[in-house]
């Protein structure tokens, strides 16, 4: 089988009694457990609201969508944001009629704040940071320009579960927060999101929104119950986004051991770190800065012959990826075509090396080392 580069890990038992409980009780849709895991991720977080969706990519377009609709954002308006990313970042950006405008990363994989100064105009509303691999890079600068220019801060958390800066979860002075807990992810359940929002009427909104527009509070608010439940308005063209009860099950599960899982990736990134340390000519590993602690959800190097060194992996059973493809280089998005250069050179010599919870420190080193060998100074 080799080694693979993610390899989800799942307390079976423990999620299965989740689950059991759903299906005794015969609720499996929206309510019940995606409560609860809102509820536990509020607590484990410090987000003041959180609603469950079923993918992150919901989220993101839900946050530019709520946050364009409430700002009076105009179509063309624009966003700036990472190249380096996945596709999702983008595409909810495009999803809103707005426009995309890429910004360099820096050392970080992340976005350059000189680079972004740069690239505000009188139409960018928002600025969109990515936290890559569970790095806070230059956040906080970038929040601190968004906050100098009256910008919008969305924060794609997508790597970011349990990542902390200064001993705190991040995002709290973001306007959105948005996270991941797709199949591979650092808290994976199969797949679904989080979509924090800092403004509470922007988190009813969102829950309207995440299920078609409907909204109960019309006729809750009048006091009929019983013979009118089933009564309600639509006064939004929503979409069906929300989360539901069995994957939410996996989520409180996998909660309740994401720093403990998140401390043994720290582990594997020292492992690595400790085997790369004499190569530095040949391998350089992306930093992460001093008071962040990451979750670790990827690890990656920069190498001088990323394509050939992938292929000699492959060929002794190793399997890295690569995070990402420059979204420039897409056709989509090749309208940014050399805007920014930095992306355009690094994106070619980055690798993510294997990074999950099975791996043992033989298998670690067993990375390690062939990357040693194939890698060219
Ligand atoms: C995975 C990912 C997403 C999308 O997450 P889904 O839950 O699969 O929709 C968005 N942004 C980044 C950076 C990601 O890695």
């Amino acid at each position: 089988m080799g080694i693979q580069l993610f390899v989800p890990t799942f307390r079976v038992e423990e999620c299965l009694n989740e689950i059991r409980e759903c299906l005794e009780k015969g609720w499996t849709g929206l309510g019940f457990k995606t409560v609860e895991f809102e509820n536990k991720w509020k607590e484990y977080t410090g987000h003041e609201n959180a609603h469950f969706l079923n993918s992150a990519t919901a989220g993101l377009h839900l946050a530019v969508n709520i946050l364009k609709e409430q700002s009076g954002w105009l179509d063309n308006d624009e966003i700036i944001t990472t190249p380096l990313t996945f596709v999702s970042t983008n595409h909810a950006i495009l999803y809103e009629n707005l426009k995309p405008i890429f910004a360099d990363i820096d050392e970080y994989l992340c976005l350059n704040p000189a680079d972004v100064i740069k690239k505000i105009t009188s139409k960018t509303k928002a600025i969109m940071f990515v936290g890559m691999g569970g790095n806070v890079g230059r956040y906080e600068e970038i929040a601190q320009i968004c906050k100098e220019n009256d910008l919008k801060l969305i924060l794609d958390a997508a790597h970011m579960s349990g990542t902390r800066y200064a001993g705190d979860i991040v995002g709290k002075e973001a306007d959105v927060v948005i996270y991941s807990f797709q199949a591979v992810k650092n808290l994976p359940t199969a797949d679904s999101g989080m979509i924090c929002f800092k403004n509470k009427e922007y988190d009813d909104i969102a829950r309207k929104y995440s299920w078609l527009g409907i909204n109960k509070d019309t006729y809750s608010r009048s006091g009929n119950k019983g013979n009118y439940k089933w009564e309600y308005d639509v006064d939004y063209l929503g979409y069906k986004y929300h989360g539901n009860s069995i994957i939410a099950s996996l989520g409180l599960v996998q909660l309740k051991y994401l720093d403990q899982d998140n401390a043994y990736r720290k582990q594997i990134a020292t492992w690595y770190n400790d085997n790369f340390r004499e190569y530095t000519d040949k391998i350089k590993v992306v930093p992460i800065p001093d008071k962040c602690e990451s979750s670790h959800h990827l690890y990656i190097i920069e190498v001088n012959n990323r394509d050939e060194l992938l292929e000699k992996l492959n060929e002794n059973e190793i399997y890295p990826g690569v995070h990402y493809k420059n979204n420039i280089e897409y056709s989509l998005y090749n309208y940014a075509k050399d805007t920014c250069p930095s992306t355009d050179r690094i994106s070619h010599r980055i690798l993510s090396l294997p990074m999950h919870m099975k791996l043992a420190k033989a298998d670690v080193d067993y990375v390690a080392e062939t990357v040693i060998r194939y890698a060219k100074q």
